[in-house]
């Protein structure tokens, strides 16, 4: 393939400041790779964009050497979306600029930016805008369908947050998107993910967030697991939005906070955060302790940037993924029935489940205002993610994940259809339900006018009217 459009590789060169990388040189082993390990493939070119010039120059080289695109933000989606066989993968990693107007609470970022390079910028002047638990994951793929966090009870979703964005369309045209200039375009880029173009530079409003933050670790045998999610969901109940639960099951890490005999241990994790330097925080972790006494536990102040890392090692880039998602309205006695059996039987030692808490302002951003695909009512956004240092191990949790789902399913809000981001298969069916059919048709005709020919077809594919 490479052949047929080779005298046109050194054109693209020449019309990019970034570098154009081939599959003869030194870098493009690394540079094909995405976060999960299971997914090996080799596109044609990898186009390396240093400017918003730089997209429009992929997109149209691809344009008129037919080449199938795929765009690579942090590379997290774990189908691995950003990365297709023989094609042109626009790779958005140069693109990670952050530039905050902290008068303003506004920060401008790169549409290749990793979430630790919003919190850090931010986190400078006393802000941050919500994002994901992991630094290293894209805020491209995040914000463009959803964006789940810390702070999403506060201030809602990465995508609710969205001021503007700057994105190069199918046909190589640089749009700007705000309530006020293309409201469709902008309507859509809130949830409808990769669609409708390359997003080359978001704008974020921002929040106070103290720069210190308290952080609750309690870890449970998986015989008190039943009554540390019943815990938890008491917990939630009447937390203030100055704090906040993650909550779910997994092996104790090896870290020097878990004593060693507990290294590894399967059992249920509480992550409970706490900001703006509440007391609830101290009172909770009293009440945590008295009522269902961990196995161990670590509370700690840490800076809000080290909280936004303190996952990134258990979910370093490498190993074997898979992973579904759904919603449930409560953490029932049902729930917690399917959570207890199934969590026994996955086979990797990394493969867990975890409950992010909606509420509040998830909520209060009402069904149609932006593309988010997925009700606003209060629920649970829960995460099965198998993950395993090896591919037999992967098939094994595989099949757990696939099960664990469909034993959700019947608690499930809705038809059990999940979080956007976390489809790891695409069939029409399925996207037309993740977003339900009224929102789907309205992505379908914006889709139509912005992409007709379906050129950016690599994700959750909404197909143009
Ligand atoms: C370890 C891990 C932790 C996660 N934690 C969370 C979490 O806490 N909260 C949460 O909500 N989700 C979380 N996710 C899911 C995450 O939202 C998705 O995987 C998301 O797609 C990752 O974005 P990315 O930019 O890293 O991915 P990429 O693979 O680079 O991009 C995914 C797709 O997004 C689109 N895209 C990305 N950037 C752009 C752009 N600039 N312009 C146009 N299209 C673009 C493209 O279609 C691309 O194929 C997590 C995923 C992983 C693997």
């Amino acid at each position: 393939m490479t052949q047929t459009i080779g005298g046109g590789i050194q054109a693209l060169r020449e019309a990019m400041a970034g570098p154009v990388i081939t599959p003869g040189d030194a870098e493009y082993d690394e540079a094909r790779k995405v976060w999960n390990a299971e997914i090996d493939r080799h596109p044609g070119v990898i186009a390396r964009c240093a400017t918003a010039g730089d997209v429009v120059a992929a997109v149209d080289f691809a344009r008129e050497h037919s080449l199938e695109i795929s765009i690579r933000c942090g590379a997290h989606q774990c189908a691995g979306l950003a990365v297709c066989d023989d094609g042109l993968m626009i790779d958005l990693s140069l693109l990670n600029q952050v530039v905050v107007d902290p008068d303003a609470r506004r920060a401008r970022v790169g549409g290749g930016a990793l979430l630790a390079d919003v919190d850090a910028a931010t986190q400078v002047h006393g802000l941050a805008t919500p994002v994901g638990l992991i630094g290293h994951t894209g805020i491209g793929g995040i914000a463009l369908g959803g964006g789940m966090g810390w702070l999403t009870r506060k201030f809602g979703l990465s995508c609710d947050n969205l001021e503007s964005a700057q994105i190069v369309t199918a046909a190589g045209r640089v749009l700007r998107v705000a309530e006020d200039e293309n409201p469709d375009l902008f309507w859509a880029v809130r949830g409808g993910g990769g669609n409708f173009g390359v997003v080359t530079e978001f704008e974020f409003r921002l929040h106070e967030v103290d720069p210190m933050v308290e952080l609750g670790f309690f870890f449970w045998s998986l015989e008190d697991g039943p009554a540390a999610l019943r815990l938890a969901r008491d917990v939630i109940a009447t937390m203030s939005l100055d704090v906040n639960v993650v909550v779910g099951s997994m092996n104790a890490p090896p870290a020097p906070f878990v004593p060693e005999a507990h290294h590894f241990t399967p059992g249920y994790v509480m992550l409970l955060t706490g900001f703006d330097g509440t007391p609830e925080h101290a009172r909770l972790v009293a009440r945590i302790r008295e009522s269902l006494p961990p196995l161990f536990d670590m509370v700690t102040p840490m800076p809000y940037v080290e909280l936004q890392k303190m996952l990134d090692e258990g979910n370093a880039w490498g190993f074997y993924c898979y992973e579904k998602a759904t919603y449930v309205e409560d953490l029932s006695d049902d729930v917690i029935d399917v959570v207890a059996e199934q969590v026994l039987r996955k086979s990797s030692p990394m493969s867990l489940l975890l409950f992010y808490r909606l509420d509040s302002a998830y909520s209060r951003v009402a069904e149609d205002d932006t593309a988010f695909g997925g009700a606003r009512s209060p629920r649970f956004a829960a995460f099965i993610v198998a993950l395993a240092p090896d591919r037999d191990l992967l098939a094994a949790d595989r099949v757990w994940v696939r099960t664990f789902w469909e034993a959700l399913r019947p608690h499930a809000v809705g038809d059990g259809s999940g979080y956007v981001n976390e489809l790891m298969e695409f069939d029409e069916d399925r996207v037309r339900s993740t977003y339900g059919a009224r929102k789907y048709e309205r992505l379908a005709r914006i889709k139509g006018e912005y992409d007709p020919g379906n050129r950016f077809h690599l994700n959750a594919n909404i197909k143009p009217a």
